[in-house]
């Protein structure tokens, strides 16, 4: 097998059970390999380390399959991983329920470049990097053996796979469109799922936990859900006794869809429900100039910092509208403030956070720090897989 050498000193990571190989790692090829082939990686004095996906184009130039140099890239090695990945998401009594639900975390689950996620018995796969999409067909199998699920649909139309050479690509891959449309509960509220053109892979998993928060602590608050897409929060918001919601957000078919996700759940009490299509930072500044405040407010926006060079700019709009935020809340306010970008870590959040309370003059306390629900677990070993961290703050 084609051999991928590395400089000397540069297996330190590895050893460390890192998974990804920069380009500025690599000595040479030895033979040759095409995008996505796996290659045999190997250390500056000759030592076997790792078997990994080239990729020619990327920075990342290698995303280890495995630790074992030994271990057969094929299609068992894909049932077995995949395997283990939906078998992981039994351990926790609370994901057994879910019908939406993430199996496959990429990186974490030893599967770099893999993301699926099923609503009911569809899922949607998303492969971003060119060792996952020329294994495209091992991994669909796997996941239908793993699972039963007849529909697997691909949404990899993100602009990471141009870091990969690869073209953004959708269209059902196992099964075909379901006749109605899709929809989940999620603890105890119904939500549209729209696989083809939502955000992601159609819905917000990683935010559940942090939901269900919300509806624990909304009773008899005025709350503000910001960046609310498709009204996730909102909804838990209304089952847990908000008194008021106000949902916020730039997109009119998100919005859109928000309303239609109330009208799927007549249990929940439409009247208390406001969707306002609007810029949060430009929305803000209107309501703390017009003395509306709130009791629960939820700050999730998008990815502010895709990389680490983006985290200048990214920390200046997180502190903007955690200033707002806190100026907003009424006394002993609850502020739900989160960060999704990969290039601002929690310590930094917090920074940012802290910075904004001081701005606004206002004394405030964390809570509870907040992360992504389980179906998406951190590798230890790699902390980029730590993305969505949160705050839950008391002001006075
Ligand atoms: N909290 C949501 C997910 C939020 S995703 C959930 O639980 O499902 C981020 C949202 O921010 C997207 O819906 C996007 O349309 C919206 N958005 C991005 N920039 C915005 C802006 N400047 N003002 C308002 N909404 C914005």
């Amino acid at each position: 097998m084609t051999q991928l050498i590395l400089l000397p000193g540069k297996d330190r990571s590895l050893a460390h059970r890192h998974p990804w190989i920069f380009a500025g790692s690599v000595d040479r090829l030895n033979g040759r390999a095409r995008p996505g082939d796996t290659v045999d990686v190997v250390a500056a004095n000759g030592r076997p380390l790792a078997r990994a996906a080239f990729s020619p184009e990327s920075k990342i130039r290698g995303r280890v399959w495995s630790f074992d140099p030994e271990e057969v890239v094929d299609d068992a090695f894909f049932k077995r991983r995949v395997a283990a990945a939906v078998e992981r998401r039994t351990i926790l009594p609370e994901l057994r329920e879910q019908e939406g639900l993430r199996l496959i975390h990429g990186e974490s689950d030893g599967l770099p470049g893999v993301v699926a996620d099923r609503y009911g018995d569809t899922i949607v796969l998303q492969l971003t990097s060119a060792g996952a999409d020329k294994w495209r067909k091992a991994i669909v199998g796997a996941l239908h053996k793993a699972t039963g699920c007849p529909r697997i649909y691909e949404r990899s139309d993100v602009n990471v796979r141009r870091l990969e050479g690869l073209e953004p690509t959708t269209g059902w891959l196992l099964g075909e469109a379901p006749d109605e449309r899709l929809t989940i509960v999620e603890n105890g509220v119904r939500m549209k799922v729209d696989i083809v053109a939502g955000h992601k892979t159609g819905f917000y998993l990683d935010q559940r936990d942090n939901r269900l928060m919300t509806r624990d602590l909304a009773a008899g608050r005025a709350v503000l859900n910001c960046f609310c897409y498709t009204g996730g929060f909102s909804l838990q918001a209304l089952a847990g006794g908000a008194t008021s919601v106000l949902s916020i957000d730039s997109s009119g078919p998100a919005l859109a869809t928000g309303a239609e996700n109330l009208a799927l759940n007549p249990q929940l009490d439409a009247s208390r429900a406001e969707w306002r299509e609007a810029d949060v930072f430009n929305d803000l500044r209107a309501m703390k100039n017009s003395g509306q405040r709130f009791d629960l407010i939820i700050l999730d926006p998008p990815k502010f910092a895709p990389s680490a060079s983006h985290a200048d700019s990214a920390a200046r709009a997180y502190k903007d509208i955690n200033v707002l935020g806190f100026r907003l809340l009424n006394p002993g306010g609850l502020l739900m403030t989160y960060s999704c970008s990969g290039g601002i870590g929690p310590e930094h959040f917090q920074q940012i956070v802290a910075d904004a309370a001081v701005d606004a003059q206002r004394d405030a306390r964390i809570l509870r720090r907040l992360a992504a629900s389980p179906d998406h677990p951190v590798a230890l070993h790699f902390s980029e897989g730590e993305y969505l961290k949160g705050l839950l703050c008391q002001a006075d």
